[in-house]
């Protein structure tokens, strides 16, 4: 991916003549070509009849689509319609548009366009997606270059940063002398149990969130189910707000991000975490302006190194990863099931019911999902993904549910975080092991075992932790398929030396489908 690769456009970038369609993620100054260029928005809520999604989820959409419409004024023709395709049948002139994020949606403004060339409806002009710090031809190009080599992530994220020479030194190399810092960012939760850490930045709603408010309880009233509580706005839905976010972030947060990224405090479920997602996946903050921010603070006052390369590490790294695996593997990848896990999701677990979950880590997890629409990477990871994955839930539908469940989740990013990484249902693709783990990495990475009825060291009885049973119950149903990874050989060799794992097996077939 070096500067001098030609990176091969095969759709359109620009088209400044024509209205430019935007869908909801697509909210952003970026997605315009020019400062007046009309605009097209449509306002579906259709789409939450088909199957329930978070209500602060919903919230966000219809609250930043609305406040986009406000912003553009005259230049905006929004439309509310049941569907795309009934909106657009209205629309007499030429429209452009940034290939969308869904395979659904990509089929539909391809078959728009087809129409459009056909002379049956005014001409949709697809251009080449935006919003990701490398576009997509230029990705396929570095992917075909690698040749028969695996496609590393972190290979990936080095050359990203050459390209766009981000957390270089002078010579090219690295900042602080090594590109990846995670080692020095697995650190437990501080032993006081609060992380000294300045507040988020928090929105203040206003007329067009108490609308959309209304909105919805009227959808409600008419019958629509949505997930989870109502509360306050936490994200960002302007790109005023977007960017202040980002501001609040940069300056008061980020020194803290990378130390304990991964733990877990009951107390403090943001940590130091940015909360940048949803104004990301919103399109209204391009990923590589929120990458150069943070290297320049964090260059201008000194900041721990390994936490803005944590942070960077996140943002052109891991997000843009997932953005083109996600084309890369195709659309049959959801369906991926290595690991032949058939259990449906129980309705206490789709319901967010923490209240029926005694293990202190799950419940909170749930809850946090309830009334946030939100928990950090390593709540989804190793508490929901770790127990979907001990328990053969069916990945796809897990990747379904988390993207309805999360206020970020969008098909592009849920699908390849849950059925790769978090379920191991691609056998391996993503992740080179399952990520689960018994109760002692809960233990160490949290304040939630303390609370809990059960111990993490107990595999067997009233006190069993269901993480560590669960754990030697999954490696003991998976152990055929998992035998040829190295890097699972170590654990299997521990499963052969309990001397109670028939007991672990027999309690773990009576839990069934019942919440821990
Ligand atoms: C099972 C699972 C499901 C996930 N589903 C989503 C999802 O639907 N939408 C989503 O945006 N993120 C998803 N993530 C990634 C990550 O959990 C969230 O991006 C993050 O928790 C959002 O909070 P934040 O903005 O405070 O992130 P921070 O911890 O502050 O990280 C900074 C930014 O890095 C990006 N990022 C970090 N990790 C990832 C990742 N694995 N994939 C994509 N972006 C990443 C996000 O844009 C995030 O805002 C998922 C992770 C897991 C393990
Ligand atoms: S003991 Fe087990 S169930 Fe309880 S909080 Fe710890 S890991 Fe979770």
């Amino acid at each position: 991916m070096s500067g001098q690769d030609p990176a091969p456009a095969e759709l359109p970038e620009r088209s400044p003549g024509t209205r430019r369609w935007l869908f909801a993620d697509q909210l952003g100054p970026h997605f315009l070509d020019a400062p007046e260029q009309p605009v097209l928005l449509v306002e579906s809520t259709d789409v939450f009849r088909r199957a329930p999604v978070h209500r602060r989820k919903a919230h966000l959409v219809l609250s930043a689509l609305r406040h986009r419409a406000a912003e553009l004024g005259g230049r905006a023709e929004v439309v509310r319609a049941g569907t795309y395709g009934e909106a657009l049948a209205g629309v007499g002139e030429p429209v452009s548009v940034c290939d969308p994020t869904s395979w659904g949606a990509r089929r539909l403004v391809r078959r728009l366009a087809d129409a459009g060339a056909g002379g049956r409806r005014a001409p949709v002009h697809v251009l080449a997606s935006r919003g990701f710090v490398v576009s997509e031809a230029r990705f396929r190009h570095w992917a075909r270059h690698r040749g028969p080599r695996r496609l590393l992530m972190e290979d990936f994220y080095r050359d990203v940063r050459r390209h766009h020479g981000l957390l270089l030194d002078g010579r090219g190399g690295p900042v602080g002398g090594s590109w990846n810092h995670d080692a020095a960012n697995r650190e437990p939760p501080p032993r006081s149990g609060r992380l000294d850490v300045p507040d988020p930045w928090w929105p203040v709603e206003d007329d067009v969130d108490a609308q959309v408010r209304e909105d919805l309880d009227r959808l409600e009233r008419s019958g629509v189910r949505f997930l989870g509580a109502d509360g306050p706005r936490r994200f960002a839905v302007t790109r005023a707000e977007a960017l202040a976010a980002l501001e609040h972030f940069v300056q008061h947060r980020l020194e803290a991000f990378g130390a304990h990224e991964d733990a877990m405090l009951s107390r403090q479920p943001w940590m130091a975490h940015s909360l940048l997602s949803v104004p990301q996946n919103l399109g209204l903050l391009d990923p590589l302006e929120v990458a150069r921010r943070a290297e320049e603070h964090g260059r201008a006052h000194r900041l721990r190194v390994a936490s803005v390369e944590g942070f960077v590490r996140q943002v052109v790294g891991w997000r843009a990863w997932n953005w083109h695996l996600h084309w890369h593997l195709g659309e049959g990848y959801r369906e991926s099931d290595a690991l032949r896990a058939r259990e449906p999701l129980p309705s206490w677990f789709t319901d967010l019911d923490d209240g029926a979950v005694a293990a202190n880590c799950l419940a909170h997890v749930l809850r946090g999902v309830r009334q946030e629409g939100w928990v950090h990477h390593v709540p989804r990871l190793m508490v929901l993904g770790g127990w979907a994955l001990q328990r053969g839930y069916r990945p796809a539908e897990l990747a379904d549910f988390f993207r309805r469940a999360f206020v970020d989740g969008h098909e592009w990013v849920m699908t390849t975080n849950v059925v790769g990484v978090s379920q191991h249902a691609d056998g391996g693709v993503l992740a080179t092991k399952p990520y689960t783990s018994g109760g002692a990495y809960v233990d160490r990475m949290s304040d939630f075992c303390g609370g809990c009825r059960y111990d993490p060291a107990v595999r067997v009885g009233e006190r069993a932790c269901p993480y560590s049973a669960g754990y030697w119950a999954f490696l003991h149903a998976q152990r055929e398929r998992l035998a040829a990874n190295p890097r699972m050989h170590q654990a299997l060799r521990g499963l052969d030396r309990l001397g109670d794992l028939d007991a672990v097996l027999a309690q773990e077939r009576a839990r069934g489908a019942q919440p821990p």
